[in-house]
């Protein structure tokens, strides 16, 4: 793709001072400039419809969470080895919305370093190593969780303690589990953790909440612990509470959060059972220097305060509907338009041709899309799932803009 001489020259220095392990996205990059609720900005004003990003879950630049991290940074900003109430009301805050039996809330700055604690804890509560999770997951970057994040690809081996289970779509996860169990056990090594999104993301968005209980019994059974990876699900995107596990049926041991908890601001955590971090509370410390700082604290109860003023809880719940709703009605009209598979603003929409996974197809609508200002991704197993997560702000008319013109691009490219 020819590219303008100006992004053509962002490009090339992207390339020489960032290196070579970076991707952009898009045939012809986005250069955006600013956000305002569900809508970004180029570098040319033109405005895009943001039904991808999650992590600006109450809507681009908030006004009410600005203003909390800047308050906060002009009066203190400092880590939690000094009493500060900010991040024990923000800990207490979160705990309020999760089972009684999840009494402890610790602070990282990203949902990788959450996960890579939550394995430290773990091993230190079971004395085991082996690590189970969906055959295309992803859960972040540190060196020990990359070697359990199998949707970085073949070039990222997966350690030797790591087992994968296939995505439960039309599958007994249990049976799946239990057989990975068994094979960790034959090769000696003791399982440690279950870990899974409550909405399989990366594996193709997958809704269904009958899966994971009986895989968190098997687990439990050979006495690991689960982990339940909320960086996605989590804060209320599904409709049904604040998090994922809740429809399961399950209480996690753990449970990592991350992306939504800071609307932009890095802010994750892990929740966890006060029995799980016994021993590695007893034998070990934490420290994180910028994980619960004064400024992430006052972010994190902003947020907290968004969502419940605003409803947003609700409001993904109703809009999720009504987007759902327009897309099976688009479905009838376009052969493309395969199952759809969705959960409050959580949707994941096959693209398909005569029936079968069409990644390149699914390539073709969202750089479609991208030229007719709407931001959305593709994922799962085949690359052919559109990944659409949009700000638990999207309204009713947001949700029509976006139907208008994917039946606009649908006509387009595909007929
Ligand atoms: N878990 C899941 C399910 C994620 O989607 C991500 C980020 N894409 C992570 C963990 C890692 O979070 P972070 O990028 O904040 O380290």
């Amino acid at each position: 793709v020819e590219l303008p001489p100006d992004q053509a020259a962002l490009v090339a220095r992207r390339q020489a001072a960032l290196g070579p392990a970076y991707r952009l996205f898009y045939e012809r990059p986005l250069h955006l400039m600013r956000g305002e609720g569900v809508w970004l900005y180029d570098a040319e004003g033109k405005a895009y419809l943001d039904t991808y990003n999650n992590v600006a879950s109450c809507g681009h630049c908030h006004p009410k969470i600005v203003a909390a991290m800047a308050d906060q940074a002009a009066v203190f900003a400092s880590h939690t080895r000094y009493l500060h109430d900010g991040v024990l009301r923000l800990a207490e805050r979160l705990l309020a919305t999760l089972p009684s039996e999840i009494g402890h809330m610790m602070f990282t700055c990203t949902g990788s370093e959450a996960n890579d604690l939550a394995i430290r804890i773990a091993r230190a509560a079971t004395g085991g190593n082996g690590i189970i999770v969906t055959e295309n997951a992803y859960h972040g970057v540190t060196a020990a969780v990359a070697e359990f994040s199998p949707s970085l690809g073949p070039g990222v081996p997966l350690g030797p303690h790591v087992r994968v289970v296939p995505a439960p779509m039309g599958r007994d996860f249990g049976a799946d589990v239990q057989a990975a169990i068994d094979d960790l056990k034959r090769h000696g090594i003791q399982p440690a953790v279950l870990i899974a999104d409550t909405v399989f993301s990366s594996d193709g968005v997958i809704v269904d909440p009958t899966v994971l209980a009986p895989a968190v019994v098997a687990i439990r059974a050979a006495g690991g612990l689960f982990i339940a990876d909320e960086v996605q699900p989590g804060f209320g995107r599904l409709g049904h509470g604040m998090w994922g596990f809740t429809r399961h049926g399950v209480v996690p041991d753990m449970v990592s959060m991350g992306k939504p908890m800071g609307n932009g601001y890095p802010l994750a955590g892990l929740a966890l059972r006060p029995e799980v971090i016994a021993r590695f509370g007893a034998e070990a410390r934490y420290f994180n220097t910028f994980g619960g700082n004064a400024v992430a604290a006052a972010v994190g109860n902003a947020v907290l305060d968004v969502i419940e003023g605003e409803g947003l809880i609700e409001n993904a719940a109703r809009v999720g509907a009504t987007f759902a709703a327009g897309l099976r009605d688009l479905a009838s009209r376009h052969a493309a338009l395969g199952e759809l598979r969705a959960e409050g603003l959580f949707l994941g929409q096959d693209i398909v041709t005569e029936g079968a996974p069409d990644a390149a197809r699914a390539g073709r609508i969202v750089n479609g899309l991208r030229e007719d200002g709407v931001l959305i991704s593709a994922t799962g197993p085949k690359g052919h799932v559109l990944k659409i997560r949009p700000p638990l702000t999207f309204s009713a008319e947001n949700t029509a803009i976006f139907l208008e013109r994917l039946d606009r691009v649908l006509g387009r490219i595909t007929g």
